[in-house]
């Protein structure tokens, strides 16, 4: 797939057009870079949820004859699998630096993480668009390039030990957090969406990520001080208790308002100081008090 001129949302369905197919009449063609794409698509009407680390088949091995009459009876539903998101995730990343993230090592972060995995089925092939996607609950995920913004901002190009995120929501952030600090904690209030990234997360085994449920804006004292905090949720002001438990040194990025936000960037200059800076405007579900 060319990474020029990306119209989105990607059609998976339409690279097949392009294919050779194997049919019943011809069912040892010869592999070719074509069948690799072919495969991959075909690979894509399998269940997103399962394809996460999926190989793509055994190139032009025979095919099972159930399976032939299912590809007849049904209609192909257009899903990504891993060959197919790499090639998206990547032309994703290359628009989120366009965009202005230069932090490479997020950037990195960004091309590993199958942000498909973490929206909802139907969403799949929207998953790689800038654009923030409801994850229910009346939550939603983060645009990718927000993702990047706010943990580039939080780096500031340092090496960070342990961090914390207020909002997991389904996880997404926090996976993309872990591939660039070394220990990361995120907390979330709302219990089914607790579970959500708890399962979206299994099958990647993030050694070094931890999920509590319970109200964020009360931070986590018993892990606390943290070198970065990220809030993922707007509220009028920071809470804090947030501010307390971050590290002398260390570096907070929040969206702060309510129609009109921002966002702020503070960091801790000393034992009872802050230093805070207004930057892009932004916009975020709102942080609330409590555990639903
Ligand atoms: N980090 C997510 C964004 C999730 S949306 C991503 O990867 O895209 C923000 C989340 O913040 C919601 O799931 C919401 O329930 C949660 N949230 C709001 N107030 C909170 C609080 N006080 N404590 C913990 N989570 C909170």
């Amino acid at each position: 797939m060319s990474d020029k001129n990306p119209v989105f949302p990607l059609s998976l369905a339409a690279l097949d057009r392009s294919a050779p197919k194997k049919s019943a009449a011809n069912p040892y063609a010869i592999a070719t870079p074509q069948t690799a794409t072919r495969n991959a698509v075909q690979n894509a009407m399998s269940n997103p949820a399962r394809d996460k680390y999926a190989a793509a088949p055994p190139l032009a091995s025979k095919p099972h004859a159930a399976a032939l009459a299912r590809e007849r009876e049904l209609p192909p539903v257009p899903r990504p699998n891993a060959l197919v998101s790499d090639a998206v995730r990547r032309t994703m990343v290359a628009r989120v630096a366009r965009q202005g993230v230069k932090d490479q090592l997020v950037l990195e972060a960004l091309a590993t993480v199958p942000r498909h995995v973490f929206v909802q089925e139907g969403l799949a092939s929207q998953a790689y668009i800038d654009a923030a996607l409801p994850i229910g609950h009346q939550q939603t995920i983060s645009k990718p390039y927000i993702v990047a913004r706010m943990i580039e901002l939080m780096r500031g190009g340092a090496s960070l030990r342990r961090v914390l995120e207020i909002g997991t929501g389904c996880g997404y952030q926090a996976a993309v957090l872990a591939r660039v600090v070394q220990e990361v904690y995120s907390i979330e209030r709302i219990k089914p969406l607790h579970e959500l990234a708890k399962s979206n997360l299994r099958a990647m085994r993030v050694p070094n990520l931890r999920l509590h449920y319970g109200d964020g804006m009360l931070g986590l004292p018993q892990a606390a001080p943290f070198d970065g905090i990220i809030l993922a949720a707007a509220g009028l002001q920071v809470p804090q208790a947030l501010l307390d438990q971050l590290a002398i040194g260390g570096r907070l990025v929040a969206p702060v308002g309510a129609a009109f936000q921002h966002l702020q960037l503070t960091t801790r200059a000393g034992k009872a100081e802050w230093i805070s800076e207004t930057l892009e405007s932004c916009h975020f579900v709102p942080l609330c008090p409590g555990v639903a």
